[in-house]
Order: C-alpha cells, then sequence, then structure tokens
C-alpha cells in the first residue's frame, strides 16, 4: 500500500517512514525543508535499505500539492504530519501558524477527494485539551481554550476534518492527539535535523548535556502541581511512530467505509519538568544546569493522556518509559 507521509523529512515523520517501510508499506514523502533537512532521506536509507521520493513543495501550493497525486495516483492513504510546531513561536508569529496550518490541511484534503485517497491521518496534540479540568483526559473530555495558536491550529484542523468527513462518507480519518514525542530512533542514526533552534524540553536537556548550551531555564516554578513545575506525558517516538502505522492497519481493516476516529497516543504517566531533570540526571550520572526561570505564554498546567481506546482499537501500547528516552539521546 502507498502512503503519503508530509512531513516526511520532520521528527516525527522521518521516524514513522522508517516504522512504515519496515512494515512493507511504499512511502512517498512531502516537506519543503522549512525546519529539517534533505539529510534525514539518506538517514532513512541507512536504516531502512529503502530509498524514499521526496517532493520538496509547500503544501500552501495547491498546484504543487496536485502534482504528488497527478504523479502517484495509487497512494491509499495520507498522514498529515506538515505543521508549524512550536507553542512559543506560535504566540509570536500567530498569523504564519494559522496560515501554513489551515492551507496545508484544506489542500491536502482537497487532494484526498479529487483522487480519492481512502484513509487519512491527522497530527493532532493533546493541546487540544486546553487546561483540563481532569486528568487523565480521555478522547471525551471536552476542549478547553486553547493556550497558544499552535493549539488552536490543531483544535481547527480536527474541526475542519470533522465536518469534511461528514461530507465524505466513503472517506476514513483518524486524528491522533499526541502527547509529548521525545527521544531518538534506537539506530541512533535518524535524528531530528530542525533548522530553528529548538524549543521543546527534551532536545533542550541534550543541548545542556552536550555543552551546546549553557543551561535550562525551568518555565514556571509556581504552577499548582506537586513540585511547581508543569506536568506532560512524554512519549518514546518510535512509540509514536508505530502508532501511524496501527492506524493505517486499522482503516484498512474496516468492512464499512466512513470511520472517524479520534486517538491519545501518550503513555498515561505525567512527569514534572524537575522530574525529567531528575531522570536525565540518573541515567547520564552527570548533574544537568537548570534554573526556575518565568512562566511561558502558551503553556498549559498539565496534560497526560488515557490510551484505553487506542489499545483497545489499535492494538497500540507504549513500551518504553522515560529512561529510556534518555538513554536514547545519550
Ligand atoms: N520547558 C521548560 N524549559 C524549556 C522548554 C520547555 O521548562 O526550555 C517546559 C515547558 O514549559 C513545558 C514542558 O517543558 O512545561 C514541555 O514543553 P515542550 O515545549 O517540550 O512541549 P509542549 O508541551 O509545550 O508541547
Amino acid at each position: 500500500m502507498k502512503i503519503l507521509v508530509t512531513g516526511g523529512t520532520g521528527y516525527i515523520g522521518s521516524h514513522t517512514i522508517v516504522d512504515l517501510l519496515s512494515k512493507g508499506y511504499e512511502v512517498v514523502s512531502v516537506d519543503n525543508y522549512a525546519n529539517s533537512s534533505a539529510d534525514v532521506l539518506n538517514d532513512i536509507e541507512n536504516v531502512t535499505g529503502k530509498k524514499v521520493q521526496n517532493y520538496a513543495i509547500d503544501l500552501c501550493d495547491l498546484d504543487a500539492t496536485k502534482k504528488i497525486f497527478q504523479d502517484h495516483p495509487d497512494i491509499k492513504g495520507i498522514i498529515h504530519f506538515a505543521a508549524l510546531k512550536y507553542v512559543g513561536e506560535s504566540v509570536q508569529m500567530p498569523l504564519e501558524y494559522f496560515r501554513n496550518n489551515m492551507n496545508s490541511l484544506m489542500n491536502i484534503l482537497d487532494c484526498q477527494r479529487k483522487w480519492n485517497v481512502p484513509h487519512l491521518v491527522f497530527s493532532s496534540s493533546c493541546s487540544v485539551y486546553g487546561n483540563p479540568d481532569k486528568q487523565p483526559v480521555t478522547e471525551a473530555t471536552p476542549f478547553k481554550e486553547a493556550e497558544s495558536p499552535y493549539a488552536r491550529t490543531k483544535q481547527m484542523g480536527e474541526q475542519i476534518i470533522t465536518d469534511f468527513s461528514r461530507k465524505n462518507a466513503d472517506l476514513n480519518f483518524i486524528l491522533l492527539r499526541y502527547f509529548n514525542p521525545a527521544g531518538v530512533h534506537s539506530s541512533g542514526i535518524v535524528r531530528e535535523k530542525a533548522m530553528k533552534e529548538v524549543e521543546t524540553l527534551v532536545p533542550i536537556i541534550e543541548e545542556v548535556y552536550t555543552g551546546k548550551r549553557k543551561h535550562l531555564t525551568i518555565f514556571g516554578g509556581d504552577y499548582p502541581t506537586r513540585d511547581g513545575t508543569c506536568i506532560r506525558d512524554y512519549i518514546y517516538i518510535e512509540d509514536l511512530a508505530n502508532a501511524h502505522t496501527l492506524a493505517l492497519e486499522y482503516l484498512d481493516g474496516l468492512e464499512n467505509p466512513g470511520t472517524l476516529k479520534t486517538y491519545n497516543v501518550g503513555t498515561g504517566q505525567g512527569i514534572t519538568v524537575l522530574e525529567m531533570v531528575k531522570a536525565m540526571e540518573k541515567v547520564s550520572g552527570k548533574p544537568l544546569n537548570y534554573s526556575i526561570g518565568e512562566r511561558r505564554a502558551g503553556d498549559v498546567v498539565q496534560v497526560y493522556a488515557d490510551y484505553s481506546a487506542a489499545k483497545n482499537d489499535l492494538g497500540w501500547e507504549p513500551k518504553f518509559g522515560i529512561e529510556d528516552i534518555f538513554r536514547s539521546i545519550l
């Protein structure tokens, strides 16, 4: 089965391509390298022994997007990762986030319809829950106010797909709400090749460990949590990648089309930022230079997953924990 992976040279996209290829899927990638590098294609080939074709185009360009489907009318599934993804940056650049994340999604849906691509898996995020009243969150937990433009693009993306699916009952959709992906591929070869300065916690901890950065500022120490720092659910990247392959398998095994399902993809473990620092210190045997600073605009206090729906329907379960994540980056 041929799958189009948008954002294929990005962090989650590249790991998912490795997983898909290892399970026998054929993959076409599209990525304009806005926050990645063509080197990732060599990494993928080194790990899998297979070459992947990438279209270096911007998905906001509808004509360029159509060209992919004209060249590959046999695409049977789309995994739509491509998006701007940093919470902090989105607060600074809201219009760029809305323009990029919404236009690219609508162009992809246009092409899905035009070329009758049966399955689409959408990269959503636990940020859609805002600051929820209860933890862990299930897929039925109502959306609260989005805390950042990034989070709002994910809420809107889900809503657009929901309306689109009502009108297109012959197509199937899965919305995967990721918690906090982290770590590097177990081969050590596929690493994130972000072009922008990293903003997420684990890569920053890694940079402090390697000396690339002098220290970690923890954003806020006065949140209403057990140690005052924010709580997240960190999921190992290979576990997350595998959820996409299982999602496609599930959709392809359905007897009737017209499915729209949503799944949390997290571990169920809520970990504070300070606990992350301690875990890294334990695994590396080295103290980590950090200080507590101001809160960051756009952050939610805490969110972690109830993933029982993904377990029941997709047969998905996380196999790795926090210490595995830190071991993978050392
Ligand atoms: N964080 C931090 N310092 C940093 C980067 C992140 O304290 O330099 C915290 C951030 O405030 C949040 C957690 O780490 O509580 C995870 O943030 P990240 O940006 O990795 O992911 P998000 O949950 O925002 O998508």
